[in-house]
Order: C-alpha cells, then sequence, then structure tokens
C-alpha cells in the first residue's frame, strides 16, 4: 500500500481504524465524515473501496483500487477453523452466531477474577440456576445477546489447541493489571493471539487500585502496536476492576462491537461441527465431555465422533447443568455417551450411523500412526523447498536472546532479510530461555525458534522433539542471518539432523547377568532399534543419553521392534533405570 502525491492506493474492503491511519486522520472524524455522507459505521466496521473513496475523498485524497491485494492477505495463510468448517455452506444460509471468548493475559492480572465477574453478572440478573457449574465454558447474555467465554484463561490452553488444528476463539481479551502494565505474558500473549490472527482487545484491570496508572499501560500498548482506540489508534481498552465489578458491561458491549466488525457466522442449519473443550473421566457417569458447537445444531441423540472417541450422546446440558434438547452455534454443552476420551481441542462431527463413526475413527487412527512417524519438521533446511511447493508463503520466526540488547540488533537485521521475496515473519521477540510456550507458539504457527546465547529448558526440548520443531541455537549474529539468508535463497547445506524413530515406556526393570539391568518396555510409538541412539526421561528429566546396545524380544536378540510390543532393553555402562522412565529412540541423519 503506497500513496502517491494525493493519489492513495485502498483495497477492495478495508477497516475504518486502518483507514484512518493510513490518512493519518482520526477515525472519529472518518466516523463523522461517514455520517454526513449517510454511511452509520463504527471503528472496527469494514466498509468497500467506493464508500473509502468518497470519504478519504474529502481529505483531498483520490483513491486508486489496489493493483493486488495479496501482500495484505494473512501473512501465515491461516485461515481460521471456522471458516474452514464452514467452506462448504452455502452463505445464504450463513447466521451471526455468538462471539466465543478467551481471555489472556500475565499471571496474576486478573484473568480469573474477570471470568467469575463476568459470570456473576448473570447471577446478579437473577439467572435460574445461580451457582453455574464449571465446564470449561459459559455463556452471558448482554442486550439480548449471547456472548460464550472459554473458562480456561491463558495462552496455554489458547495455543495447545491451535496447536491441534482447532480455533475456538473469534476474540480475544487481554487483561493488563492497570498497577503493573506489560509484562512479558502479556507479550506472549499478544504474539500468541497474532499468530492466531484472532481480533484483540484489552481489559484494563485494577483500576480500583491507588497505584492503577492507565496512561503508564496505553503508552507500553501504543509501543505494542496495540494503540488504544481514545488514541485515534484501533485496540479497544475498557478500563475495568474486576474485584468491584465495574466495567463489565462496558467490556461485554466492547466484545460485541469487535463481534460485529467480525462476521461471526455459522449456518444453524449445516453440518454439526465444533471443538472439544475439556473432557473428562467420572466413575459413574462416564466420559463427561464439554463440547463447543461451531456450526450446525446439536441434538440429544446425535451420533458423534471426537477425535478417536465416537458415541450416541445421551444427555446435553447447557453450562448450569440444565438438560438441553438443541445447542446451536457458539453454544458450550456438556455431553455423556462417548466411548473414549477425546481431547482438548479435537474437531468433532456428527454422523448418521455408529458404522460410520467406526469407520471415521479407524482411518483416523490409522492416519495418527502415519503422521507419527513421517511427521516433517519445519525445518530451515526445508523451507526453501516448502515455499517452492507452494506449501509456505514464508518463514516464521521465533525469537529468543539473552538481553534485550541483542534481541533488538537481530530482529532489525532479520526484518532487513524478510525485504525479499519470501517473506520472513518475526511473530514473537523476547529475552529469556526457550520454554514450552514457545514451543507451542512454533508448533500452532509451524515457526522455527532461533535462540541467541540462550538454552532450551527440558520441557521445551522435549515438547520440540515430539512437536517436530526446529530450534536453531547461536551464538554469533552474523552465523544466524548467514543461515538464514542460505535458507532464503536455497542454498543451505543439509546438515546432519536427529530423527526421533520411536518412543516406549519402561514397565518394569529386572536384572540379567550378561547385561546388568535391563527395562522391560512397551513401545508406544514407531520402532525401537538395536545400535541407534537412546535418551531416557524421568519425567520431565533427561537421566541418560547414549547407545542402544542390546535389544530382546522373548529372550530372542532382535534388531527392532515395533509399536504395541514388549521388549528387553539394556544400555552400555547405565543401570540406574525405573518403571514409568520414558525412551525416545532416535537416530542422526542428512537431512
Ligand atoms: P490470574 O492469575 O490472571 O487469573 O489473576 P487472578 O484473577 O487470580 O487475580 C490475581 C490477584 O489479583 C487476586 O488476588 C485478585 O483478588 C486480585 N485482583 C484481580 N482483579 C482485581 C481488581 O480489579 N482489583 C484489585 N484490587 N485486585 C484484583
Amino acid at each position: 500500500m503506497s500513496s502517491n502525491g494525493n493519489k492513495l492506493e485502498l483495497p477492495a474492503s478495508i477497516v475504518i481504524r486502518d483507514l484512518a491511519q493510513k490518512i493519518e486522520k482520526s477515525p472519529i472524524d472518518l466516523i463523522k465524515k461517514l455520517m454526513t455522507n449517510g454511511v452509520m459505521a463504527t471503528i472496527n466496521q469494514t466498509i468497500d473501496f467506493d464508500t473509502a473513496a468518497i470519504v478519504v475523498g474529502e481529505y483531498g485524497f483520490e483513491a486508486v483500487l489496489e493493483a493486488t491485494e495479496e501482500e495484505n492477505k494473512v501473512e501465515t495463510g491461516e485461515v481460521p477453523l471456522w471458516r474452514q468448517m464452514i467452506a462448504g455452506e452455502n452463505t445464504s444460509l450463513l447466521k451471526a452466531r455468538p462471539p466465543v471468548v478467551t481471555i489472556l493475559g500475565h499471571v496474576d492480572h486478573g484473568k480469573t477474577s474477570l471470568l467469575d465477574a463476568i459470570r456473576q453478572t448473570e447471577v446478579a440478573a437473577g439467572e435460574a440456576g445461580g451457582i453455574t457449574q464449571h465446564i470449561g465454558a459459559y455463556q452471558v447474555e448482554k442486550k439480548g445477546r449471547l456472548i460464550t467465554f472459554l473458562d480456561t484463561p491463558g495462552h496455554a490452553a489458547f495455543t495447545q489447541m491451535r496447536a491441534r488444528g482447532a480455533q475456538g476463539a473469534d476474540i480475544v481479551v487481554l487483561v493488563v493489571a492497570a498497577d503493573d502494565g506489560v509484562m512479558p505474558q502479556t507479550r506472549e500473549a499478544i504474539a500468541h493471539a497474532k499468530a492466531a490472527r484472532v481480533p484483540m482487545m484489552v481489559a484494563l484491570n485494577k483500576i480500583d487500585k491507588a497505584n492503577a496508572n492507565p496512561d503508564r499501560v496505553k503508552q507500553q500498548l501504543a509501543e505494542l502496536e496495540l494503540v488504544p482506540d481514545d488514541w485515534g489508534g484501533s485496540t479497544m481498552v475498557v478500563p475495568v476492576s474486576a474485584k468491584q465489578k465495574q466495567g463489565i458491561d462496558d467490556l461485554l458491549e466492547g466484545i460485541l462491537l469487535v463481534a460485529d466488525s467480525n462476521e461471526i457466522k455459522a449456518n444453524p442449519a449445516g453440518k454439526v461441527i465444533g471443538t472439544v473443550i475439556e473432557a473428562e473421566l467420572d466413575k459413574s457417569k462416564g466420559v463427561l465431555a464439554t463440547l463447543l458447537v461451531q456450526n450446525g445444531t446439536l441434538e440429544a441423540g446425535d451420533i458423534v465422533v471426537a477425535g478417536t472417541a465416537y458415541g450416541k450422546l445421551r444427555a446435553i446440558n447447557d453450562h448450569k447443568g440444565k438438560p438441553i434438547k438443541k445447542a446451536g452455534p457458539s453454544t458450550p454443552v456438556a455431553v455423556m455417551g462417548l466411548s473414549g476420551m477425546p481431547s482438548a481441542g479435537d474437531i468433532f462431527q456428527v454422523v448418521s450411523s455408529e458404522k460410520e463413526a467406526r469407520n471415521i475413527v479407524a482411518e483416523r487412527t490409522e492416519a495418527a500412526k502415519t503422521l507419527s512417524q513421517t511427521r516433517k519438521k519445519v525445518s530451515l533446511e526445508d523451507l526453501f523447498a516448502n515455499v517452492q511447493a507452494g506449501e509456505a508463503k514464508g518463514l516464521n520466526l521465533i525469537i529468543k536472546a539473552d538481553v534485550q540488547g541483542s534481541l533488538d540488533p537481530i530482529v532489525s537485521e532479520l526484518n532487513k532479510l524478510g525485504e525479499g521475496e519470501i517473506g520472513l515473519h518475526i511473530l514473537h521477540a523476547e529475552t529469556g530461555n526457550i520454554g514450552n510456550n514457545d514451543v507451542m507458539l512454533a508448533a500452532a504457527s509451524k515457526a522455527i525458534i532461533i535462540g541467541f546465547n540462550v538454552q532450551a529448558d527440558v520441557d521445551g526440548r522435549r515438547l520440540a522433539e515430539k512437536e517436530g520443531v526446529d530450534i536453531r541455537l547461536y551464538e554469533i549474529i552474523y552465523r544466524m542471518t548467514e543461515d538464514i539468508e542460505k535458507a532464503l535463497k536455497g542454498m543451505l547445506e543439509p546438515k546432519l539432523v536427529e530423527k526421533v524413530i520411536g518412543r516406549a515406556q519402561v514397565l518394569e526393570v529386572f536384572t540379567a547377568s550378561k547385561f546388568g539391568r535391563v527395562a522391560g518396555c512397551k513401545v508406544t510409538d514407531g520402532e525401537l532399534r538395536r545400535g541407534a541412539r537412546v535418551r531416557l526421561f524421568r519425567g520431565a528429566d533427561m537421566i541418560y543419553e547414549g547407545d542402544l546396545s542390546s535389544l530382546r524380544h522373548e529372550k530372542e536378540d532382535v534388531k527392532e521392534i515395533r509399536q504395541g510390543f514388549e521388549c528387553g532393553v539394556g544400555f552400555k555402562s547405565f543401570n540406574d533405570i525405573q518403571a514409568g522412565d520414558q525412551l525416545v529412540c532416535y537416530i542422526v541423519e542428512n537431512s
């Protein structure tokens, strides 16, 4: 997008706040101009090129339609899940549905308190039920409209869901304590929401506190490209006190405004699809799962497949525990009747028969097996090939460095590299070691993690191994930029990489005279191979790394042993094995 003289290039449609930013005018001014032209619009509303052309004309610009909209498209190419879900639906049947909101923010900034305060607006309004059950999500009513809240705050849950391919939330409410300001997890949360392309608004919490400093927080937000609306920006910032229940109504109204400008729709009569929010096993009732319906209408008696669990729904309860017959889009429901435990983030769908359900589950189990064996890393080495094959549009990066002083030059060097044909997108740049959250974000966004003078935590490393996330550690900036530059040009030499070929669990430990202590294992995934490398984990700690020197199956020496089989494993000169330890078997090869 560029302006030349008083010519102004505009896309086919543009959000008012973006247009205001482009012509450097206040959005309020713009809205007033639109009103005098008979167009009633809010700051987050999208207007078409023709309308935008008229209004910018009033400021002396001549609007021309942008030649291509490509560069403005979602950088990561990510299409929100609900859009994929309703892709096959007839657009004329799509109806507005309640927005699904999740609350993110730094620890102790008041996420839980805010969720409680919002939930209580219902109770205060004299709603039946009074005490709401915790089912992982709830709904409140505002101005006759419903809003659905996901009840597990924090970006770990949010991104875990995304990593599984689901996207429950339509809107992120970022909680920032007015007395504490933007903190590391606030920045992390922003990165997660941005990577997921979910619109964000801010609840400026704890304004009741004597040392609350809203202006300082707004300044910090502005520095992170979340310019508050009352400063002429596009981020709605609502002051609240979760403790004193102030500003909650404004927050809910704000959510509805953001929802209105984001076309949150579904077909209530369409294919029934949604996301598993949580599941637990109840001794007497069996599997209790909370489902968020995202398209179609779920009914009691429906046969549902969720992940690799399925079953006929015996009962559907709403978030207050009240039995209901039907649940439309954006409704969270507690259901009983599934045969197995689905995982949070699994997609569910309604099928026509138990036979169909069984077939889908069988297919999925098979596909999951193949996937875990062939899961391809998004590695720097593969980048060029992926871009050439049209599988990736650019390179997503997460940068972790030891100090801010090294982070800034790294980011600016990388931004320079990203000006070429293949784009570079820095999703998150922060100081500190590489942890679970970074790896989750990378897994969900198909990103590579670059560490500069930092290490990966044991947890982070394990997760990266499991999720196939490439972590690259550097100590010299030019080595890093050199690698990335080469990758962007497809010139990176293949390097030796580790490939996980299998995992096993130690069931018992026994002593065999020849080997010392032997681990009796069950292969849970892939295969174990004699001569390959192994790591032994106890909980999150790696306690041994070395060669897998002996492998036996029922007293026979074997070269390899596959998933589902039991075996005896011995390690060279290492005996401290315990039942419950986890074994990861890997080989090192040219990538
Ligand atoms: P979370 O970690 O983000 O879920 O934060 P919590 O909701 O657990 O709140 C952390 C602490 O801040 C608790 O002691 C709350 O009582 C307190 N708190 C939350 N909201 C407010 C508020 O609006 N005002 C004040 N003064 N304290 C609050």
